[in-house]
């Protein structure tokens, strides 16, 4: 279940990207990721604690992660 204000998505095609998880991991200062033996996981109790501060945009390759921004419909 996504939070009520952000939903974070993960493209299936890296999620299992073991790297890339732990990059995701360290980049997000609320802790939103976590990197696990099975790739990135979201922490969903987290979602709206989200900052909207991009640095996973900037981690992972273009168009991989998405944020959306449940209450306008806005995705980064
Ligand atoms: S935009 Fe910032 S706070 Fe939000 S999920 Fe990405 S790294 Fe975390």
């Amino acid at each position: 279940m996504p939070g009520l204000f952000i939903d974070v998505r993960v493209d299936a095609a890296v999620a299992k990207d073991a790297e890339l998880a732990r990059k995701l991991a360290e980049a997000c200062p609320v802790d939103i990721f976590e990197a696990t033996d099975a790739g990135v996981m979201i922490v969903e109790a987290n979602l709206d604690e989200c900052t909207l501060c991009d640095l996973c945009l900037q981690a992972a390759p273009e168009g991989t992660v998405q944020i959306v921004k449940l209450y306008d419909g806005d995705v980064r």
